[in-house]
């Protein structure tokens, strides 16, 4: 009953092509929508929003890029689309990205690959992944904000790649009711624009952050919401009262030289406006990158199992098969080669004989890179009490303390993404394991649940945008968006 066939409107097609740039999803609104419109916020303010093809919308089709999902409908709206609407957005269009979430450049798609605005006119770079459809739609200037999903870094280095910035909020934050799961415990959905300004003003003035959603699980109640906004301050300190921290560990061999530039031009441009800087420790930062992409894959191959052809989906071709056929028919026709990748993956490490080895392991790797983040933050993690009587957390803690310094950052700073957008052509011919590379500098802050920006750094060096990345304790989003906006 979910599914109905997607009208296309003539008119609202041109409209997307007529840019080249491949960012939003070549399907029509849906007359007429399916559920009637919130009710205005006393603060709304009219804006356009460019909502990802995981997101639902009563008015547009909701395919995740995907042949599986193809002319699927959602009978209802996401909780995020309903509350932007009750703030004055209007949904524009649905924006193209990897199949399910699931890629680094947007190249994973039905609606073949998302091009970089930026591009020189015949060699296409990448416009990031997975939610480049929406960063590219701020860029172009065809909607005010847009909504991405940020799993391991979909929003923020599709930001990068195309000089946007890119909000990825603490995860429980905002609802994921009607987000199309990817990884679960990893999801969020977040928010894309120009300047940071618009993003600050859905959380500070229309208070968005506040609004628990009974029908998203893992959106934190009113009473956590409250506690972890008291152990938060209020506002942004003079700089002179913030210390940034230079995760020495993101310094990798693999960085692009003149990334590294514009990070430690950024970091004294701080620190001649008075902020302190310091560096910082976080040794568990070489290993987010196999734990995430074990988790991720994962949890995604058990939240893929519902597109058998039978519940959800588009079914195989033949009519008459069934069972293990129909399944494998289905989800043969109907998933990207990325898409499977994954779900044999994650099913080999959730398998007996793989899980200890993978799957446990890696879950022990996240505890210990969330550990890291809580020391090096002067705020204490609200969602977790201090450090417990744990021998082995002592012992590990021992001998890396002459390492590590006290804690005491507000925020870290670091580069978005290792490397500037690869081309296009080059992005297909590659590996996954390329791909994978690009998140290196994304997946810790996912792996922790924590609040990251990023942001164009100021620089007069290179022609394509350096992304920065601000990355702050859990539920401190504000202030991390506050200063975003002032090394902007
Ligand atoms: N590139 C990462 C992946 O493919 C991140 C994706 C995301 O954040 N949705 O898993």
């Amino acid at each position: 009953a979910a599914i109905r066939a997607a009208q296309p409107q003539q008119d609202q097609c041109r409209r997307w092509q007529s840019t080249d740039c491949n960012h939003f999803v070549d399907s029509g609104k849906i007359e007429p929508p399916t559920s009637p419109p919130p009710p205005l916020l006393p603060r709304a303010r009219p804006f356009r929003l460019a909502v990802k093809d995981n997101i639902a919308t009563a008015d547009f089709p909701t395919q995740c890029a995907s042949r599986i999902l193809l002319g699927h409908a959602s009978p209802f709206e996401a909780t995020i689309v309903r509350q932007l609407r009750a703030r004055g957005a209007e949904v524009v269009g649905k924006t193209n990205m990897d199949e399910f979430g699931m890629g680094s450049h947007s190249t994973n798609s039905i609606h073949g690959p998302v091009r970089n605005p930026l591009s020189e006119p015949d060699d296409a770079i990448s416009a990031g992944g997975s939610s480049g459809g929406s960063a590219v739609a701020v860029m172009l200037g065809d909607a005010d904000v847009a909504l991405g999903t940020d799993t391991g870094g979909s929003i923020r280095l599709p930001a990068s790649y195309t000089g946007a910035i890119g909000y990825r909020p603490s995860y429980g934050m905002l609802s994921r009711f009607g987000v199309f799961p990817y990884a679960n415990s990893l999801d969020t959905v977040g928010l894309i624009a120009r300047e940071v300004r618009p993003i600050l003003d859905l959380l500070v003035d229309t208070r968005l952050d506040e609004e628990h959603d009974p029908n998203d699980p893992t959106s934190l109640s009113s009473a956590t919401r409250q506690r972890c906004a008291r152990a938060c301050p209020p506002t942004l300190h003079d700089n002179s009262q913030l210390t940034v921290g230079i995760p020495l560990e993101y310094n990798i061999a693999e960085l692009d030289p003149a990334i590294r530039r514009t990070w430690a031009a950024a970091a004294s441009a701080l620190q001649s406006a008075g902020v302190n800087i310091v560096p910082v420790s976080l040794p568990s930062t070489k290993e987010a990158l196999c734990a995430y992409y074990l988790l991720a894959a994962a949890e995604a191959s058990s939240n893929l199992a519902k597109y058998d052809g039978v519940r959800y989906g588009v079914r195989g071709s033949r009519g008459d098969a069934s069972g293990d056929t129909l399944y494998s028919e289905t989800r043969g026709a109907g998933f990207g080669d990325e898409v499977k990748r994954r779900i044999l993956l994650g099913t080999y490490s959730l398998s007996s004989e793989a899980m200890d080895n993978y799957f446990i392991q890696a879950q022990k790797v996240r505890r210990v890179i969330r550990r890291d983040f809580d020391r090096v933050f002067r705020l204490a993690n609200p969602l977790y009490e201090p450090a417990q009587f744990d021998l082995s957390d002592m012992a590990a803690d021992m001998a890396l303390e002459d390492k590590r310094g006290p804690a005491q950052v507000d925020f870290l700073l670091s580069p978005t993404t290792p490397s500037f957008p690869p081309r296009l052509r080059d992005v297909l011919q590659k590996s996954s394991l390329d791909a994978y590379m690009n998140d290196v500098f994304t997946v810790p802050a996912s792996l922790a649940g924590l609040p990251a920006v990023s942001l164009p750094a100021r620089t007069g060096e290179n022609r394509l945008p350096v992304g920065l990345q601000l990355i702050g304790q859990y539920w401190d989003d504000k202030r991390v968006l506050g200063m975003a906006e002032r090394l902007k």
